[in-house]
């Protein structure tokens, strides 16, 4: 019997065959020589892929309104065009590269020669041939066999635990339907996007489990005990036994706290005095603001809009963009939807920060430094969400915001793409509310110049913690250094908080840390009143919230904030919610 520890980043028993992954799944397209036999079944997909794409336009088209019927009338016209299809199959057989390389090719080479012309209405239609054929793109990708085209979580066997160095978060964001029973990653920290991801579609998983793929081999036979961290392998049959009935044990605690938490779903979140607090959903796609209302969320805090951007070839324009953020607001009821811009970069690449190969993408050209150097592409997301916003109570937030200089200019851009949508006649809510994140100290240090620029302000503690403690979020080897309770760290969030109060602006987290009971605890005490997580984690803090009391609270954040060490704080506060138990 063999022990390896890792890090617990999302809790649960499993028993299982591993699966390895030995590489990184890649981003980019694959591209690989084909024989002719084989570019006759890819053909085959291909026509299926593209079928796949016209109904699903015809049902988009069904629920939308005139203009934007016309545009996916557009897209289906496209879909049957009769020269471009045969050229795309002349491709295949000529050149024998396999589908998806011949059908990005000719994307390419098609909207890079309309958009040379010079001539608005044909880069127009650049773009819509990048929606349309990105949609087929995007299915066919779906299919790609994982031993030509790399690993991607699609390929591994249901059931199995998915073992790997690390994974993507744009892969990892299909894990809800991959049918992966547990993840066991040997980088990666609890608050990476994988972690995240995990715990939203409730998957065991630890991570930092140095070494492991060394270890193990497919189908090898595994413990995986993500509750507490770690991974037996070569367990003895009564060991085996011994976590079967754990795991019988611990799924039953799991279906009787769903069943009291379901009763929690309509209860008032206020605390046991009285007080309202916000509980919202953080989300990465729209059909997920679905399950954040069954779970009882009044909006979603935070929906990192760059998931639509991750693992796809071709970037999404402004009609798919539209379609996703008005899907989320209507599926939201009218309650508020945060939408953030784009945050690619450090662990979410698109392929021009790939290419880039910075040495230090922690600290590099991110977020909105990204987007305000690629200025017509930003306001495109800006276009889409303003358009969005019509349908709803869409708020816009920015990512990464520094200080004054850098939100200035993203607002200078914000106000170019409401005047175009003036210009053009496209109906956007005028009084749409404008936030941003605190997630780098600057940020927090200068809130108060910040907080009276926006309406609201959130804070994104993954980032916060791993700026402020120079701690990589990532790095299995310094994650004992990150840690919200660090003296710093609170008196970032205190000074956020303040500044926010005294300005009359929102202020609300969005972090990793506004799911935790113990800093929900603390946070209340310091005067945070909203808090957004991912959604299993809602009914958990608001059956906390209830039996708490602001000044038992405050209390807490004043022996807290008197104390010089993250562990004295971390004793104090398990020690307050032992109390409550
Ligand atoms: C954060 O940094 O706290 C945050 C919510 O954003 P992300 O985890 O996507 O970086
Ligand atoms: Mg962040």
């Amino acid at each position: 019997m063999k022990k390896i520890e890792g890090l617990s980043a999302s809790r649960g028993i499993v028993i299982g065959p591993v699966f390895c992954l030995a590489n990184d799944t890649p981003v980019s397209i694959p591209r690989y020589r084909i024989t002719e036999k084989e570019a006759e079944v890819q053909w085959l997909h291909f026509e299926s892929a593209l079928e796949k794409s016209k109904k699903e336009i015809l049902l988009l088209k069904d629920t939308r309104n005139k203009d934007q019927s016309e545009i996916l009338e557009a897209h289906l016209m496209m879909l049957s065009d009769p020269e471009f299809i045969p050229q795309i199959k002349k491709s295949l057989f000529t050149e024998l590269i396999n589908i998806e390389a011949v059908l990005k090719d000719k994307i390419d080479e098609t909207s890079g020669m309309l958009r040379t012309t010079g001539d608005s209405y044909l880069a127009e239609r650049a773009v819509d041939i990048e929606d349309a054929f990105g949609r087929v793109l995007g299915h066919l990708l779906q299919n790609t066999d994982g031993s030509k085209g790399g690993t991607s979580s699609n390929f591994i066997p249901p059931g199995a635990i998915l073992v790997a160095r690390n994974i993507k978060p744009s892969d990892a964001f299909t894990l809800k339907d991959s049918g992966i029973s547990g993840i066991i990653l040997e980088e990666g920290g609890a608050t990476s996007h994988v972690a995240i991801l995990a715990r939203a579609a409730r998957i065991p998983a630890v991570m930092g489990v140095t070494g492991i793929l060394d270890i193990l081999s497919d189908g090898e036979e595994i413990i995986l005990d993500a509750t507490d961290g770690f991974v037996i392998t070569e367990a003895t049959n009564d060991l085996v036994s011994l976590y079967r009935s754990r795991q019988k044990t611990s799924l039953r605690l799991q279906a009787e706290t769903a069943v009291e938490h379901s009763t929690l779903i309509h209860a008032r979140s206020e605390t046991a005095d009285g007080t309202v607090i916000g509980l919202r959903a953080n989300i990465a796609y729209a059909e997920e603001a679905i399950d954040a209302l069954e779970e009882g969320a009044e909006g979603v805090g935070l929906f990192r809009s760059e998931f639509l951007f991750l693992g796809t070839a071709i970037l999404p324009g402004e009609e798919v963009q539209f379609e996703a953020y008005r899907t989320t607001v209507e599926n939201m009821n009218g309650l508020p939807v945060v939408i953030r811009t784009l945050d690619a970069g450090a662990d979410k690449m698109i392929a021009e920060q790939i290419e880039l190969g910075e040495k230090n993408p922690l600290l590099g050209w991110r977020a909105v430094r990204y987007c305000l150097d690629r200025r017509e592409f930003f306001k495109i997301q800006l276009r889409a969400l303003l358009r969005a916003s019509y349908f709803g109570d869409l708020r816009i937030m920015f990512p990464m915001i520094s200080g004054v200089d850098e939100l200035d200019a993203v607002l200078d851009v914000l106000e170019e793409a409401k005047a175009e949508c003036v210009q053009e006649g496209l109906p956007f809510n005028r009084n749409i509310k404008i936030g941003i994140m605190i997630e780098i100290p600057a940020a927090a240090v200068c809130a108060d110049f910040l907080a009276k620029k926006v309406d609201f302000m959130s804070i994104g503690t993954n980032d916060l913690i791993q700026y402020t403690m120079a701690v990589d979020r990532e790095n299995p080897k310094v994650a004992h250094l990150y840690d919200c309770y660090n003296p710093a760290v609170l008196r970032l969030i205190r000074q956020t908080i303040e500044a926010g109060l005294s300005a009359g602006t929102e202020v609300s987290m969005c972090g990793e840390m506004a799911g935790n009971p113990g800093s929900v605890f603390l946070l209340l005490g310091i005067g945070l009143r909203c808090f957004s997580m991912t959604p299993p984690l809602i009914a958990p803090v608001k059956e906390l919230i209830r039996k708490i009391s602001l000044s038992d609270a405050k209390e807490l954040a004043d022996a807290a904030f008197e104390l010089s060490a993250a562990r004295e704080i971390r004793k104090l506060i398990q020690g307050k919610l032992k109390t409550y138990e």
